[in-house]
């Protein structure tokens, strides 16, 4: 199968995201003013109104900031929209969508970062191989013999975590000996193993809702964003650390890695009820 090239993602992407706008009569009232690629048509999208321009007539809105973008923004060097993992790459995601690039970078440094970490964890914790196609240097930590600290990298792998150990190996040294009687003795043992991670779990939660948010517009369109709730998800996504929305996020323990769906939700009934899986994390 001839996979596409990422100039050809970018231009699929941005052609179901044009269609999608004149479907809705949109495109049609993009304000002529708003010809620079990157400017804001509208605080909120969904209104916009009035004048067409029937050359420059082909747009992609940024589902997340609402700003519009020409196709000149997927051919210029580099694409001032980029094609978007949702889940993130680092949780074995793939592209799905394009935002702007400002949106894409933002959210990667501040958010898919934590998601990576919390699944590097969770990958250490259940011993499971990396769900990321990159390959990720190990978790560094200490390890603790006879009480003292050592400086060692953990791997995880498939059924089991390898320990790397940086032992003092020069005979003589304290370190060496302290060490080599350890582990000759027939005393049990006990070994102890500590990683530091910092990690911020609002960042990390509205980071997998913004993943669920992408979800829901590739496959909804842009009829799924306009609609008024979705403003409250675009600005729990814009301020991470506050809590626009009280809840939205839930676990499912025995969510297989690479599951995702979209559920549409009957009872309780909202205008716009969907629970989106991706893997364990649930949001809605
Ligand atoms: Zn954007």
């Amino acid at each position: 199968m001839h996979s596409l090239t990422k100039d050809e993602l970018r231009e699929l992407y941005f052609q179901y995201g044009e269609n999608a706008l004149r479907e809705l009569g949109w495109i049609r009232s993009i304000r002529s003013e708003v010809l620079q690629p990157g400017v804001k048509i509208t605080d909120e999208i969904g209104d916009v109104r009035d004048l067409d321009d029937p050359i420059l007539n082909s747009w992609y809105v940024c589902p997340q900031c609402s700003r519009a973008f020409h196709h000149s923004a997927i051919v210029m060097k580099p694409p001032a929209l980029t094609l978007e993992h949702v889940p993130p790459e680092s949780v074995g995601g793939n592209t799905l969508v394009l935002t702007c690039k400002e949106c894409n970078e933002k959210a990667g440094t501040r958010l898919d970062s934590q998601i990576a970490t919390v699944q590097r964890i969770r990958d250490l914790l259940t011993a499971r191989r990396s769900s990321s196609r990159r390959k990720r240097p190990p978790v560094s930590g200490q390890f603790f013999i006879d009480g003292h600290p050592y400086d060692a990298d953990i791997e995880s792998g498939d059924g089991s975590n390898r320990v790397y150990l940086n032992l003092p190996v020069v005979p003589g040294t304290p370190d060496y000996d302290r060490v080599s009687r350890y582990l000759e003795s027939e005393a049990p043992k006990e070994f102890r193993f500590e990683i530091r991670l910092d990690v911020d779990f609002n960042a990390e939660r509205v980071g997998w809702l913004r993943a669920g948010y992408l979800a829901a517009f590739a496959f909804f369109g842009y009829r799924y964003i306009a609609h008024p709730d979705l403003k409250l998800v675009r600005r729990q996504i814009a301020q991470h650390s506050s809590a626009v929305i009280p809840h939205f996020s839930a676990i499912n323990p025995s969510g297989a890695p690479n599951e995702n769906r979209i559920w549409w939700v009957d009872v309780p009934h909202f205008p716009m009820s969907l629970v989106i899986q991706m893997g364990w994390r649930l949001v809605f």
